[in-house]
């Protein structure tokens, strides 16, 4: 305990991180998108990669995102997240391939509208990093409209209902969008009068920093709604120092960081590993906001903890860390008006 909390602000894992100087749509394109290789990198077997589970759901890891990994550690946090196990291609009961059954609240394709008040747009089925843990994994995306006319629909849907006052644009990430496309985006949502917030869900500041650009800052800043970022991290390592400067940039342009984790087997289930990353983010002026229960998507199933560990964690959280540092452990129920707190 006395080591997490004396732990240096500063204590980044050491990287030598050439690719920053990469523009961050140079770094998609650099992006690994082979188990095998991923493994080579990492001098580990290639044999640990199974091609089952890339084929099932393709590798994707920026090398911004490699460089904060341990070489030679089979069992890295942040290793875990991202290389495809043949554990994914074990059936297991109760995971399915859309456990949220957001089929069923889709108004219109790409458009989820499950809680009052606020409404999710797909806005692309592309991510800059893929999570082997995803309850998107499985989504229809090649079924996502994408582009202006496309989000036409959705942007009618939006304002003929005054009870809509925030959209969350989600995906898939929808950083993922060149400036050009998000901007028109955020300027036909933000011309709808009772639209005053716009919450970005993305992993993008964490798994490609340099996304975070002065033009898309300035871009941010000048619409009339208020802007919000959930970005999405689940281990203290992946906050290194270009990723930490990047959020900085959002926060000090005036945008409130929000980070939501999922709570997962063998990346950071244990005190230390939780305790760890929301010091981190505090220490960095972000707040821990949700913990969430792993949602049974099928291919998920070696990462899930059980909800009564998961609680014990949050209680043991809940003594260590200022009540600000503990994110709400929350569980999404299908047919559910809001996120379900344990
Ligand atoms: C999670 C989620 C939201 C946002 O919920 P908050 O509790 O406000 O963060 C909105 N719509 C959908 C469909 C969601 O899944
Ligand atoms: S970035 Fe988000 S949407 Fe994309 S694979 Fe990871 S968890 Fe899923």
């Amino acid at each position: 305990m006395d080591e997490i909390l004396t732990s240096d602000r500063r204590s980044v894992r050491a990287h030598s991180d050439p690719s920053i100087f990469v523009s961050w749509q140079q770094a998609m394109k650099q992006a690994i998108r082979d188990g095998r290789e991923l493994c080579n990198r990492l001098d580990l077997p290639p044999e640990l990669a199974s091609d089952a589970a890339g084929n099932a759901f393709p590798v994707f890891v920026p090398l911004e995102f490699l460089a904060r990994m341990k070489k030679g550690d089979p069992d890295d946090p942040l290793l875990r997240q991202v290389l495809g196990l043949s554990a994914e291609t074990e059936s297991a009961a109760g995971f399915q391939t859309d456990p949220l059954a957001e089929k069923d609240s889709e108004p219109l394709p790409g458009l989820l509208h499950k809680y009052h008040g606020r409404a999710l747009l797909v806005t692309t089925g592309a991510c800059a990093i893929h999570c082997r843990y995803c309850f998107r994994r499985h989504f229809p995306y090649a079924q996502v409209p994408k582009g202006k006319e496309a989000w036409q629909g959705a942007i009618d849907y939006l304002a003929q209902d005054p009870s809509i006052s925030e959209v969350l644009l989600s995906g898939g990430d929808p950083l993922t969008l060149a400036d050009s496309m998000l901007g028109s985006l955020v300027d036909s949502l933000t011309a709808i009068p009772h639209i005053r917030r716009l919450r970005f869900h993305t992993r993008l500041p964490i798994a490609i920093p340099q996304r975070i650009t002065s033009d898309l800052i300035t871009r941010l800043r000048s619409t009339s709604a208020t802007i919000w970022f959930v970005v999405h991290c689940n281990h203290a390592a992946e906050l290194d120092e270009p990723t930490l400067a990047a959020l900085e940039r959002l926060i000090d342009a005036g945008i409130p960081v929000l980070n939501q984790a999922v709570l997962l087997k063998g990346v950071n289930d244990s005190v230390a590993a939780l305790a760890e990353l929301s010091m981190r983010l505090v220490d960095h002026r972000i707040q821990p906001y949700y913990l969430h229960q792993l949602d049974r998507v099928s291919g998920a199933a070696h990462f899930e903890v059980p909800a009564e560990t998961g609680m014990d964690l949050v209680e043991q959280l809940r003594k260590q860390l200022p009540g600000y540092a503990v994110p709400q452990y929350v569980q999404e129920i299908a047919g559910d008006t809001s996120k379900r707190p344990f």
